[in-house]
Parts: C-alpha cells; sequence; structure tokens
C-alpha cells in the first residue's frame, strides 16, 4: 500500500474540492444543518460509526482499529461567520451575508479526507480515532462544551486539533507547550444618568461624560493592578449614546472584551473593572450596571501532547518550520476538550507564497492557501499514529 502522507498529496483535489463546497454553502453558527448531514453521511459511506447530532448539531464519527489500543480524537469545527463574502473566486459564498471568513471549511476537508485515508489502513491501527466534527466554534456558549457535556470525549484518551492560520506562511508549524489562546470574556456596562438641556448641565447627570470617564480609568486595571509580568487585554469596542446637539444624554451604554491566560488574573481584572465602576457612579451621582460574561477559558495546552507537535511534525515533508509561538489573545473552545482529555492544539500556516499582505481572518475578502489542508492532514495524522500506530510502524507516512 502507498504510503498514508503520498495518498494525502494524491487526495489534494478531494480536498479542496469538499472545502470550495463548504466555501460555497457555509451555514452560521447554531444554524447549521446542512454542513453536519454531508459530513456524518460522509463518515457513514467509510463505514465508521456515526453519532449525529451530539451536544445538537456536532457530529463524532469513529474509526476502530483492528488491532486494541488508546482512542485518540482530532478535531475539526465547521460553523461560518456573518460576513459578506467579497471574495471574486468562483467558490465564493453563495448565501448572503455569511461567508467561512476562518477557514473552518479548510478543517472540515482536510478532517473528511484524512479520515477516508485512515480509514482504508484500519488493519494496521492499534487502537480508534474518534473524528469529532463541531458546530459554533465562533459564538459562545460554543459547540464544544455541548458536545462533551453529550459525551464526545467519552472514551478518548487524548486529543488533537489545528488552525489554519492565513496570516503565517505555507510551511510553518506554531503550538506553545502552555497557553495557546486567551481566555475571551464579554462585558457590558450600562449609565443611568438624568438627561436635560445642554445649556443646563448642572441639572443634569451627564451619562456620555460619565462613560468617557470609564473608557479612561478603566485602562488602569491592565496598567497598575496586574502584575507586568501577566498578560491582560481590556477593550471597549462599543460605546453608544445618542442625542441632539443641545441635549445631555441620559443614559451611554460600553461594550468590551476582556482577555487573560491565569484565571487569577480574569478574577483580578474583573473584581478591579467593578470597584471601579461602583467608584464611578458613587461620585458621579449615576446608576450604573456592570455584567461581565465569561466567554472560552484559556486554551492551555498540556506539556507533554504539546512537546509532541515538535518533535513529530518538524519531519513532515512540507513543514519548513516549527516554532513555540508566543500565545495569541483570541479565543478558541478547543480549550474545553483539554480541560476533559490531555491534547494539544497548534496553528498551521496556510498564507499563499504569492500573497504579501494577507487579510485577516473573520475578513469579507479572507482566503487562505488550500495546500495547507495536506499538511494540516499530515500533522494530524503523524500526531495520531503516535498513539495508534504500531510499534513496528507498520503504518507507513
Ligand atoms: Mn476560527
Amino acid at each position: 500500500m502507498q504510503s498514508l502522507f503520498t495518498a494525502l498529496e494524491e487526495r489534494y483535489d478531494e480536498m479542496v474540492k469538499l472545502r470550495r463546497y463548504f466555501h460555497q454553502y457555509p451555514e452560521l453558527s447554531f444554524q447549521e444543518v446542512n454542513t453536519p448531514l454531508y459530513i456524518a453521511n460522509y463518515h457513514e459511506k467509510l463505514g465508521h460509526e456515526v453519532r449525529r447530532n451530539v451536544g445538537e448539531r456536532g457530529v463524532v464519527a469513529t474509526l476502530k482499529g483492528a488491532h486494541p489500543g488508546p482512542t485518540v480524537a482530532l478535531r475539526a469545527d465547521f460553523d461560518a461567520l456573518p460576513i459578506q463574502d467579497e471574495k471574486d473566486v468562483p467558490y465564493s459564498s453563495t448565501v448572503p451575508g455569511v461567508m467561512h471568513a476562518c477557514g473552518h471549511d479548510g478543517h472540515t476537508a482536510l478532517l473528511l479526507v484524512l479520515a477516508k485515508t485512515l480509514s482504508e489502513r484500519k488493519d494496521q491501527l492499534h487502537g480508534n480515532i474518534a473524528f469529532i466534527h463541531q458546530h459554533a466554534e465562533e459564538v459562545a456558549p460554543g459547540g464544544a462544551k455541548a458536545m462533551i457535556e453529550d459525551g464526545c470525549l467519552k472514551g478518548v484518551d487524548v486529543i488533537f486539533g489545528t488552525h489554519l492560520w492565513a496570516t503565517e506562511p505555507l510551511g510553518k508549524i506554531q503550538y506553545n507547550n502552555r497557553a495557546l489562546m486567551a481566555a475571551a470574556d464579554r462585558f457590558e456596562i450600562n449609565i443611568q444618568g438624568q438627561g436635560g438641556h445642554g445649556a443646563q448641565p448642572h441639572k443634569t447627570k451627564d451619562a456620555i461624560l460619565v462613560g468617557s470617564q470609564l473608557v479612561q480609568s478603566l485602562q488602569q486595571v491592565v496598567s497598575r493592578r496586574v502584575d507586568p509580568l501577566d498578560s491582560a487585554v481590556i477593550s471597549i469596542g462599543s460605546f453608544e449614546a445618542k442625542n441632539a446637539f443641545n441635549v445631555i444624554s441620559d443614559t451611554a451604554k460600553l461594550i468590551g472584551t476582556v482577555r487573560t491566560f491565569d484565571a487569577s488574573v480574569q478574577e483580578k481584572v474583573q473584581k478591579e473593572m467593578k470597584r471601579i465602576i461602583d467608584g464611578t457612579a458613587m461620585s458621579s451621582e449615576t446608576e450604573i450596571s456592570f455584567t461581565y460574561e465569561k466567554g472560552y477559558p484559556a486554551l492551555i495546552n498540556h506539556e507533554q501532547e504539546a512537546s509532541l507537535i515538535d518533535s513529530q511534525l518538524t519531519s513532515i515533508d512540507g513543514v519548513e518550520q516549527v516554532e513555540h509561538a508566543k500565545p495569541q489573545m483570541g479565543g478558541e473552545d478547543f480549550s474545553y476538550y483539554l480541560h476533559n482529555v490531555k491534547g494539544a492544539f497548534f496553528f498551521t500556516g496556510a498564507q499563499g507564497a504569492n500573497v504579501d499582505s494577507p487579510y485577516p481572518h473573520h475578513h469579507p475578502k479572507f482566503d487562505f492557501d488550500e495546500k495547507a489542508m495536506v499538511l494540516g492532514a499530515k500533522s494530524l495524522a503523524k500526531l495520531a499514529l503516535h498513539y495508534v500506530g504500531s510499534a513496528q510502524k507498520t503504518v507507513n507516512v
């Protein structure tokens, strides 16, 4: 039998075809219907044991190896974003206002083709592979938590996942032994003051003034309360208050995000924000409500499993660099799997060779080099086979 890697290379066209199909028919988080159906049918044709509607919309397919051994899970997410596709390509989205702008179409395509290719080698597998196809990664509370609660990790010993990363060159793999991505929280601040005539400010409680004080003073938390050797971000992304030119606004609403890696820093930031908000309410004689919603926890890799990314993936044909990278402040609900089983997550560079300044993820013109899908599949395969390949290495990569 030809080597697994050669087989994956020869199925590049199939990966592209699948990826472009998903790209043309994207579905929003928590609204996925046809994508999971397509995925489940694909695995069923391969003879895998398939569980549909896991955690409501996810799919788990299990490939049972011929020999006993551990179970490795490989995860790909499949939801799209509320963005209008502005790319001028034959495979652009056919759904107005919905687009695969984060590469989840590529994750799905590479995992399906990898499943098919591994399936043909099941006689040589010492253990099982669970393919976890997850819905709703983009929107908290996310699909991972619900799928775990619905048993997707039952019997799983170790899990791996990758994200195609279009702003890092093709051939580069990035990982971290510990934190790779941040906890991503959301907060909302509602200020209730007292409106009135712009010419008589002394008879009002100006909500816009109070809001702008908060925008400034909340920045003290990171600069003056968090240990400079720890990481934290407070960003206010929305400041809503509106009135006529000569009317003082009675309300203002601030919405923002907090990013941290460490749970104790996360608690501290929340507590200090509350203190500043309460103090501002007192001094301005306004009422201010503060809601803080925790999003995905920080993605913390397990050290031993993460070290395999370095030791196993460096030798893959096409991988030019495996880099121990700085963590990113973005969030990812793969973190929940890592709270339950050992495993690791990494980035697979997907910037095209002739693309100088790639559009970032979530951009209306986002795209990636499809060749990265082959490297993602090879990488996940190599990690899985570390556990379920036989001692004699009968699966020829
Ligand atoms: Mn993503």
